[in-house]
């Protein structure tokens, strides 16, 4: 809009009141003194319903708090601030501001509490888990302690046995604390857009050479097929080893000793690339495949510990794809193939 427009006598109020409404992150809705909407913003009609104009906000809210005001006192400072829930499935709640604006016009403001109340959520339920998952191994390790300390005469065979069982607890907190630390750091650089050009087969081949040397596979082996030529993306190297290097051990893992781990590299269409990384066994019942990706969410936790899983590597593998604008597609035939496909977009640059 042009300033001439904006100081133009003909440009009305409320196509300024419009303006501004557009431009906020909060519903806004400006009524008159009964109650009618005058104007109301793209927000206001995603929180409180479509076509507000010339409704009345009275029958629309029905909140005790809101319905016991008045617009009509003539009090400047008239101010008033109330939490509503909506009555929508997710029940979210608003926190809702009105002021009177001048003599006939009363404004209104809707913020939604929800994500902030989410996000407190996920928070709390993050410590609570992090205490839970670092509490077992602790309590084993000092279970272990008292024991060899109160036996002084503990046999050689004993002790080793302790040593070991204490050895690999130590070793689970570790890795633990190293996957919450990969996670956090992730997460909050979750927004900066990597710019560096890298071609997938670098840190694939890095990760099947590293897991080749780890004693990690049995009678089985990885095999890699590559499909296409165009294998560059925009990414950031370490990040995208450790996506492969999470979804490769989850298939040697949890697929069958005596089955190759494939990981196949193809083109989809012009733009993009997938890689999916596919293994035999027992799989993932369908009920769980939107869960598995949560933070510690484990399909069978005592299965998980026993091999070494913290129940956080597909939550850090969830969180780079997001920052690589790169989509993770999960398909599991239980006691038949697994897959986990990564569509990356093809880099527009080159190396
Ligand atoms: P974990 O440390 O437990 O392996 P992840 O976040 O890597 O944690 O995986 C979460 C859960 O998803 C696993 O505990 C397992 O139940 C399931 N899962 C992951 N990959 C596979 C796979 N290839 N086959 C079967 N189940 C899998």
């Amino acid at each position: 809009m042009s300033i001439e427009k904006f100081n133009s006598k003909k440009y009305k109020t409320s196509n300024n009141f419009e303006d501004i409404g557009n431009i906020l992150d909060d519903g806004f809705i400006i009524t008159n003194n009964d109650g009618i909407i005058l104007v109301a913003n793209k927000i206001a009609q995603e929180l409180i319903g479509k076509n507000l104009i010339n409704k009345n906000i009275f029958k629309l809210i029905s909140n005790s708090d809101f319905l016991s005001l008045d617009f009509n006192v003539s009090n400047n400072d008239y101010d008033h601030i109330f939490v509503h829930e909506l009555d929508d499935y997710l029940h979210r709640q608003l926190k809702v501001k009105i002021k009177k604006l001048n003599k006939n016009k009363a404004l209104i403001v809707f913020s939604d509490l929800t994500l902030q109340r989410n996000l407190e959520k996920i928070r709390r339920d993050f410590v609570a888990n992090v205490s839970h998952e670092l509490r077992s191994p602790l309590t084993i390790l000092s279970g272990f302690i008292e024991t060899i300390l109160l036996d002084q005469n503990i046999d050689k065979t004993s002790l080793n046995k302790f040593l070991n069982i204490m050895d690999e607890e130590a070793k689970r907190m570790n890795n633990l604390i190293d996957d919450i630390l990969s996670l956090s750091k992730v997460e909050s650089e979750e927004h900066i857009l990597p710019s560096t050009v890298v071609s997938i087969l670098d840190p694939i081949n890095s990760v099947i050479s590293t897991i080749e040397k780890s004693g990690l596979l049995k009678s089985n082996k990885i095999t890699l097929i590559k499909k296409t030529d165009s294998l560059n993306i925009e990414g950031n190297y370490l990040e995208i080893t450790q996506v492969f290097y999470n979804l490769i051990e989850n298939g040697i893992k949890y697929g069958n000793q005596n089955s190759d781990v494939i990981v196949e590299i193809i083109q989809n269409d012009l733009n993009y690339l997938v890689v999916s990384v596919i293994n035999e066994g027992e799989g993932i019942p369908e009920k769980y495949l939107d869960r598995i990706t949560e933070r510690f969410y484990r399909v069978d936790k005592a299965r998980s510990r026993k091999i070494g899983g913290t129940g956080l590597g597909l939550a850090i593998v969830k969180h780079i794809l997001i920052k690589h604008r790169a989509e993770l597609k999960i398909e599991s035939v239980p006691n038949e193939k697994t897959k986990f496909s990564v569509i990356f977009p093809l880099a527009k640059k080159k190396i």
